[in-house]
């Protein structure tokens, strides 16, 4: 099976700032693949690498089977891309943006007009059709956005932070669409500070730190590298974390304690690995 994403060796260098450094990784078919980082860690670098608009300094991309340095028209069919900056526009209507985005791609207007109404159906905007986007929420506009992303039928989705700045019910919405659109089969690339988002949408998982891949693998795969089960201990204002390969034996080890004042034990999770591997907190 040809990956719907290969990246290999890739580097970005802005000035004299390494931002991305030896990036590989694959993603198949199917897959719901998460970047999740620090701010500044490369996640938008990389996004807008993969989908042609930022240009690599070193490394090789292939999207969707084409080459993205050399075929980059061919890798724009076969993408929806949902970036961070809210690109739609405030003064036309839901439908004038859908309209606009399909006659750019050159879809007829019969199968044109049908999309149009099937993917905002499915974003749950099509009471909202003749609303201007400058008076829709802010989690109406990423809706929106990804109905557009979606209208030429692409095969791979990149989502840039797709909940950043979103109400707690607004990201829910979001993740259950995106989650529907990958039960359909749709490929995805998102990234994401938020690690409950990953957790909930993505097969798989890349951390990404200060440029670099530093762990890659199902959220399953690095509880069991790292620990499944965690000691927390408090020290004044702060939690000291102990991890231990199942939760069985760090219940085992805190059973041992003479002192158990300010003790807990509790399954490991994302957050637990991310800050074990950098040492700092995501937000
Ligand atoms: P993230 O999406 O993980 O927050 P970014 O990819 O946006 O990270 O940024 C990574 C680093 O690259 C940051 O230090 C940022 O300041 C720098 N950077 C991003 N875009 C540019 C640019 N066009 N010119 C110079 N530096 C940039």
């Amino acid at each position: 099976m040809t990956a719907a994403v290969c990246v290999q060796n890739l580097h970005k260098v802005y000035g004299n700032v390494h931002v991305v450094k030896d990036l590989s990784l694959l993603i198949q078919p199917g897959e719901s693949f998460g970047l999740l980082g620090p701010n500044g860690a490369g996640k938008s670098t990389t996004i807008r690498m993969l989908t042609t608009l930022t240009q690599p300094s070193d490394g090789n991309l292939v999207v969707a089977g084409h080459d993205v340095q050399r075929q980059p028209t061919q890798v724009r069919e076969q993408i929806g891309v949902v970036l961070q900056q809210t690109s739609v526009d405030g003064d036309l209507t839901v439908w004038e943006n859908m309209e606009l985005h399909g006659r750019m791609h050159h879809i007829p207007a019969g199968p044109r007009q049908k999309r149009i109404q099937e993917w905002l159906d499915f974003v749950e905007l099509s009471d909202r059709r003749d609303s201007k986007v400058k008076t829709l929420s802010g989690g109406m506009k990423r809706r929106l956005q990804i109905a557009r992303a979606l209208l030429h039928n692409p095969k791979i989705l990149f989502l840039d932070e797709p909940t950043v700045g979103l109400d707690p019910q607004a990201r829910r919405r979001l993740w259950e669409i995106i989650r529907n659109l990958n039960r359909q089969g749709m490929t995805m690339l998102l990234t994401s500070h938020y690690m409950e988002e990953v957790e909930f949408l993505c097969d798989r998982v890349g951390i990404l730190d200060q440029g670099q891949l530093i762990e890659l693998g199902t959220v399953e795969e690095l509880r069991q590298k790292h620990g499944e089960g965690i000691v927390m201990k408090q020290q004044g204002d702060r939690w000291d974390y102990q991890f231990f390969p199942t939760l069985v034996a760090a219940n085992e080890y805190f059973d041992q304690q003479p002192d158990k004042t300010g003790m807990m034990t509790r399954p490991s999770n994302l957050e637990d690995i991310f800050v074990e591997l950098t040492g700092r907190n995501l937000d």
